[in-house]
C-alpha cells in the first residue's frame, strides 16, 4: 500500500499528516516548535519530523508517494520560499535543502503556501466539501488566503495570490512583520488577539487558551479585543467578497476556537462592507479541520499529482 505525506511548518508548531490513497488519515501529529530562528534550524527540525513519519510508514509497509510541505509565506511556482515574513525567511530552497537533509529520500518534495494547501483540504475533506468557489483564511501569526474559484486553486502569475494578510487596512495602524503598517494580519492575526506584536512562539497556544477562558467568563477587555479583531477580519472578507464573490469563506487555525466571538462581528462587517446584496451569498464559517488543514492539503496535493493511474511500482 501507499502513503502520501503532508507537513506544515508554522511560526509556533509543526504538524504532519500521512494518508492512504483515499485521503484517510493514517497518522496525524503536531508539536509546538519554533522554526523561526533560521532556515537551517527549520530544515533540520522538519527533516527530523519527516524521517519519523517515513519510518512509521516503512514499518507499516507503505511506500511513500511524495511529500508536500506547507509554509507561511510566498512560494513561487518553482517552490522557492520567497518571503515568509513571520519566520524571517527569504529566498529559501526549502525543498532542495530538505532533500539534501533526507539524503535523497526517493520521493518528490513539493513546497506550497499554507493557505493554498489548507484551502485544498477544506474543499476536499472539510467545511467546503464540494464548494466550487471558496476562500480559506489562515488564523496564525500571519493571515493568508487560499483561493479556489470554479473548482480550482488560483495561484496567480508567479504563485503569490491570496496575500490578504498584507492588504493595508490602516496606513497608521500597528507595524506588520512585512515592514509595512496596518496590514490586515497586524490587526487580525494572533498578535492582535494577544495584543502583542511579538508573542513568543512557545507561548502562543497557552495564551490563546487563556483568551478563550476570559471570553467565556465575559471579561470586557477580552471581548472588546475580539470584537475589534472580528471586525478587521470582516473588512478583509468584504474585500474578498467584492473581488471574487465566493460562496464560502472558511476561517482556520486559531480562528476556530475563537469563532464564537469572531464570527458575529466579522459577518456584520462583511454585510456592511461589501456592495452585493447579502454580500453575494457569501457564508463565513469556521474550519472543521483545525490545525491539520494545511498538512492534510499537502497530502491531497501529493495524491493529485499521482492521479489517473500513474502510481509507481
Ligand atoms: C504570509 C502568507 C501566509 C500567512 C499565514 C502571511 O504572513 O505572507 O503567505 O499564508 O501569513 O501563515
Ligand atoms: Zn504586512
Amino acid at each position: 500500500p501507499y502513503a502520501a505525506i503532508g507537513v506544515e511548518i508554522n511560526v509556533d508548531y509543526v504538524s504532519a499528516v500521512a494518508t492512504d490513497l483515499a485521503g484517510e488519515r493514517l497518522l496525524a501529529w503536531r508539536r509546538s516548535f519554533s522554526a523561526g530562528e533560521s532556515v537551517n534550524q527549520g530544515v533540520a527540525n522538519v527533516a527530523a519530523v519527516i524521517r519519523r513519519v517515513v519510518n512509521r510508514m516503512a514499518k507499516e509497509e507503505r511506500q511513500v508517494l511524495g511529500l508536500a510541505v506547507a509554509v507561511p509565506g510566498l512560494v513561487d511556482v518553482n517552490g522557492t520560499v520567497r518571503i515568509a515574513p513571520n519566520l524571517g525567511w527569504r529566498d529559501a530552497d526549502l525543498g532542495g535543502d530538505l532533500a539534501k537533509a533526507l539524503r535523497d529520500p526517493g520521493f518528490a518534495i513539493q513546497v506550497d503556501n499554507d493557505a493554498n494547501l489548507a484551502a485544498l483540504a477544506e474543499q476536499r475533506f472539510g467545511a467546503g466539501a464540494g464548494a466550487s468557489d471558496l476562500v480559506y483564511l489562515t488564523g496564525q501569526m500571519g493571515v493568508g488566503a487560499g483561493v479556489i474559484l470554479d473548482g480550482r486553486l488560483r495561484r496567480g502569475r508567479l504563485g503569490y495570490s491570496g496575500e490578504l494578510g498584507h492588504v493595508q487596512l490602516d496606513p497608521e495602524g500597528p507595524a506588520c512583520r512585512c515592514g509595512r503598517r496596518g496590514c490586515l494580519e497586524a490587526m487580525a492575526g494572533v498578535g492582535a488577539v494577544l495584543r502583542r506584536a511579538d508573542p513568543s512562539p512557545a507561548e502562543i497556544e497557552i495564551e490563546l487558551e487563556e483568551v478563550v477562558r476570559s471570553a467565556r467568563a465575559g471579561d470586557e477587555a477580552t471581548l472588546s479585543t475580539l470584537g475589534a479583531v472580528g471586525a478587521a477580519l470582516g473588512r478583509g472578507v468584504s474585500i474578498i467578497a467584492n473581488l471574487l464573490n465566493p460562496q464560502l469563506i472558511v476561517l482556520g487555525g486559531y480562528y476556530v476556537p475563537l469563532a464564537p466571538w469572531l464570527l458575529p462581528p466579522a459577518r456584520a462587517a462583511v454585510l456592511d462592507g461589501a456592495i452585493a446584496p447579502q454580500a453575494g451569498g457569501c457564508q463565513v464559517v469556521a474550519s472543521t479541520l483545525g490545525h491539520d488543514a494545511a498538512a492534510l492539503g499537502g497530502a491531497a496535493r501529493v495524491l493529485d499529482s499521482f492521479d489517473s493511474g500513474r502510481l509507481p511500482g
